[in-house]
């Protein structure tokens, strides 16, 4: 190749080890399993081993030997199966039994604990937490990892063969899920008494099949072989109301004549990392009553009535697939009410029969001062009309007292200022389906607009900031509802906080500017960093100790190795194994062959205009015309891998998936190319695969347009992971660049203040296409079927909207973007400055653990603490939790 330069070290294959073949029984009890770290080239001293396995618990010979009796005791009792006839998936069912075992005293245990000491409980309220698998996870939380790898290996199977039998708990869209499933790991880390409350949908983020080009939708039925993750809880079973209408009486108002759908929880454990803390995330299944349908109208009609019971239990049926877009449609709305309004009975049920509240009278006074509600975007709203109806029509408070009680319970996070995104429901499908509701929600309005009046005469403003918009069909701005009815609001990154405040939600931020605050997101570092790239992990551990895991600002002090080449041969390594690893899985799962020594170029998120997957297209085929005009001139080789589901309705995301796999289709068997240039669609993103490419990754691409992109996450995971990034300064790239120094990441494109200039002016895309060449000759390609040479016409969709409403600019930034990608190129060739690049990024990445924000959350939001504390573990009497809950009472 011509990838050249100095080849010192790096970017060649000498490094590679073997893959480790397979154990058997009766294997060796050192670290000898498959999975210990793969910067291991040489045998290691007792010591090295010893600090290298403490990071993912002991191997201890008892430990080993108890994890391989209740292996073999499950495989027997709960698989009912012996090794002669066990698939894969009884393994994987059998350790997960086992893992599971280690859970539950820890969980009993919490949950006792926190009755104890009846700390201020916090509620996470999402619609969506994208979890993906749990066994690995649960394995490094509970410092398992070490001694399961031991057992399974000395059981002569395969962990990652087992692993790979779970199914991903895909109950989210992109982000905002997994930003709530990253949340639960760090409150539990912290210490926090918190709880995760969802919908159990039955189908999460459907799978996607690459077919001829096209993306294609399967279901995802990913409970068909059971989830032994999950306990059901049909004793705590609860019913949620719909329809009817509302009677005055008086006592006051009454919502009579609904129809009942029940919703019954399901407990999953969210165990913190090494500290015997396990939380709760509770997601509810609708289930019909016994008597639907069997009372009025279907009287005599059995059969019908029982079939009718699914028209209930649709409710959690499945997922809806948009990220970053409202859909209105009244399924959507039930589900939303149905979450809120079964959360909320659990929510006061516990508030009423805590410790303190079950002896003396019952008060709501203090139920600010117990409960915190986070609302995950304005999907949840119809929590703050409900929690008023609970206080108003059934606790029978005065309205000023409920509404006092309500604002400082909750608090709203957005995630983006896309208008098409931000949910506004029609009245109308309120009226029938909320009738209630709606009414409270008009009093909140009322209200609002008389404090509003203090601004005389600015009937503009007034309807502006009203909760309900008069234009066209009446709606309720779910967002407008959210600011007014919590104490906190608060964007994810500091340049989408700002917008918020001065453009999207000004009028409100002026209203009352104490309530706007910035809380930027994070990952969490146990699945991102130690369960994903165990080599990373390990080499940080080895250079700077353990504790960097809970305390990732610690990374800084890996600064102090920028310069060591020791370090540096460490570091470039353990991403060329990680490269060669998920070479050989693309290999195996694709039949696909790509250049370990070429730069790996990642793009994976959701498919959106926004995100401008376009923008990496039109330099992937820049790329490309430059090797046909000089097929003998260096080039130094990449492999450019874009991955993403589209919505299924959203056609433009779909005819761009289109476009880069014709692309690829051309380019990967283009003989001129040769081993220059390789484009991959990575079918079916998502979280486990997220694991596996992130780690690979050299490059990743952060490229929306400037003011767009909330926060996004998947930069930090790269960052983490030892990628450099190019990106524009959107979200938390600002930040990123802040903490690492602009000059270590390839910054490029219109800032916000540029890209808000040129809506002013008027964006012509057309001068671009006039005057950049290398431009117009990849757009006269698209557009003549150069890529589509059966359907000339396949692309038209995708460049007359580049030409005539590209509300994202591409080609206003595509300039600026493929210079930018000449310096990455020109960077790889000097390995040791790239890999010195890298080191600086993964030393900035600790601002963007999830600790840090859950942190903030916490003490600034919630008015909580975090603790380090460690609940006894249930090796310890019961007293002990009485001991620790009274010490800690006394701080
Ligand atoms: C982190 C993550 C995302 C979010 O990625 P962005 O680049 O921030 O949009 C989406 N999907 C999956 C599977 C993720 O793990």
């Amino acid at each position: 190749n011509n990838c050249g330069g100095q080849v010192w070290f790096f970017h060649s294959l000498q490094h590679v080890t073997p893959a480790v073949a397979n154990g058997r029984e009766g294997g060796p009890v050192s670290v000898s399993s498959p999975r210990a770290s793969s910067n291991m080239a040489t045998p290691l001293t007792d010591q090295e081993k010893r600090k290298q396995i403490s990071i993912r618990g002991i191997v201890g010979v008892e430990n080993v030997a108890e994890l391989k009796k209740g292996f073999n005791r499950h495989l027997h009792f709960t698989l009912v199966k012996d090794r002669n006839v066990a698939t894969p998936r009884d393994y994987y069912f059998a350790l997960a039994h086992t893992v599971r075992d280690h859970l539950v005293g820890r969980w009993i245990r919490t949950q006792q604990f926190y009755y104890e000491t009846d700390p201020k409980r916090v509620y996470y309220l999402s619609l969506e937490f994208y979890m993906g698998r749990a066994l690995q996870n649960t394995m490094v939380n509970l410092g398992l990892q070490n001694a399961c790898d031991e057992a399974i290996y000395q059981l002569g199977l395969d962990m990652e063969d087992l692993e790979d039998m779970e199914e991903d708990a895909g109950l989210g869209n992109g982000g905002l899920g997994r930003l709530a499933a990253c949340f639960l790991d760090s409150m539990a880390t912290l210490g926090l008494a918190a709880y995760g409350y969802g919908i159990r949908y039955e189908y999460g983020i459907f799978n996607q099949r690459i077919k001829d080009g096209w993306q294609v939708e399967e279901a995802d039925d990913w409970l068909r072989h059971g989830n032994p993750w999950e306990k059901a809880r049909p004793e705590y079973m609860l019913p949620v109301h719909f329809y009817g209408r509302v009677e005055e009486t008086e006592e006051g108002s009454k919502w009579v004549d609904t129809q009942v759908v029940l919703a019954m929880p399901f407990d999953t454990p969210i165990p913190g990392y090494m500290n015997n803390t396990v939380n709760t995330m509770r997601l509810w299944s609708a289930r019909a009553p016994n008597d639907f349908n069997l009372r009025d109208f279907n009287v005599g009609d059995y059969i019908q009535a029982v079939l009718d019971r699914n028209l209930a239990e649709n409710i959690s049926r499945v997922l809806y697939p948009n990220d970053n877009f409202f859909e209105g449609k009244e399924l959507r709305l039930k589900q939303e009410y149905f979450v809120v309004a079964a959360t909320l009975q659990d929510v006061i049920r516990r508030f009423k029969t805590s410790k303190r509240n079950c002896s003396g009278p019952l008060s709501f006074d203090s139920f600010p001062d117990k409960v915190a509600i986070q609302l995950n975007d304005t999907h949840p709203a119809m929590a703050i009309p409900e929690l008023m109806r609970i206080f108003v029509d059934i606790e029978k408070l005065d309205w000023d007292t409920a509404w006092d009680i309500t604002k400082r319970t909750f608090a709203y996070t957005n995630h983006t200022v896309l208008p098409e995104a931000l949910e506004r429901w029609p009245v109308r499908l309120l009226e029938t389906l909320l009738p209630r509701h709606l009414q409270i929600i008009y009093q909140i309005n009322q209200i609002h607009l008389d404090v509003m009046s203090l601004f005389p005469g600015d009937l503009d403003r007034m309807r502006k900031m009203s909760l309900v918009e008069e234009y066209g069909e009446k709606k309720v701005n779910m967002a407008h509802l959210c600011i007014v009815g919590s104490h906190a609001v608060n964007g994810v990154a500091e340049i989408h906080s700002n917008i918020i405040k001065t453009d999207v939600f000004r009028d409100f931020s002026e209203l009352e500017p104490e309530k706007f605050q910035n809380k930027t997101n994070g990952i969490t570092p146990r699945r991102w960093l130690l369960l994903c790239n165990p080599g990373l992990a390990d080499l940080i551990a080895e250079a700077i100790g353990e504790e960097y895991v809970k305390d990732l600002m610690q990374l800084q002090k890996l600064n102090e190795l920028v310069d060591d080449d020791a370090f540096i041969r460490d570091i470039s390594k353990v991403k060329q194994d990680n490269k060669l690893k998920f070479a050989q899985y693309l290999e195996r799962e694709y039949q696909v062959k790509i250049n370990p020594a070429s730069v790996f170029d990642v793009h994976v998120k959701r498919i959106h205009e926004y995100k401008r997957q376009l923008l990496n297209c039109l330099h992937v085929i820049t790329m490309y015309n430059r090797i046909r005009a000089k097929p003998t001139a260096p080039f130094v080789p990449r492999t450019v891998i874009i991955g993403g589901k589209a919505a299924p309705g959203y056609h433009m995301a779909k005819m761009i998936i289109k476009l880069i796999t014709s692309v690829a289709d051309v380019i990967n068997n283009d003989p001129i190319v040769g081993n220059k240039l390789k484009v991959i669609y990575l079918e079916n993103y998502r979280v486990t695969l997220a694991e596996k490419v992130i780690p690979a990754t050299d490059l990743s691409e952060q490229i929306s347009t400037a003011g767009t992109e909330a926060s996004g996450t998947g930069n930090m995971k790269f960052m983490l992971n030892g990628a450099l990034t190019i990106g524009t300064l959107d979200g938390a790239n600002v930040e990123m660049a802040e903490e690492a120094g602009q000059e270590n990441l390839f910054i490029f494109g219109m800032t916000v203040e540029e890209v808000a200039a040129m809506d002013q002016e008027g964006y012509d895309a057309m001068q671009y296409y006039k005057s950049i060449p290398e431009l117009k000759q990849v757009i006269d390609q698209i557009k003549s079927g150069f890529f589509s040479p059966k359907q000339p016409e396949l692309f038209h969709d995708i460049t007359n909207m580049l030409f005539n409403h590209d509300r994202f600019k591409v080609f206003a930034d595509y300039e600026s973007y493929v210079k930018c990608q000449e310096k990455v190129s020109a960077l790889y060739e000097d390995p040791k400055k790239w890999t010195q690049m890298v080191i600086k990024n993964i030393a900035a990445a600790g601002k963007f653990s999830s600790d840090r924000t859950i942190a903030e959350y916490a003490t600034q939001i919630w008015g909580v603490e975090p603790t380090d504390l460690k609940i006894p573990p249930p090796s310890e009497p019961r007293e002990a939790i009485e001991e620790t809950a009274r010490a800690l009472r006394k701080i």
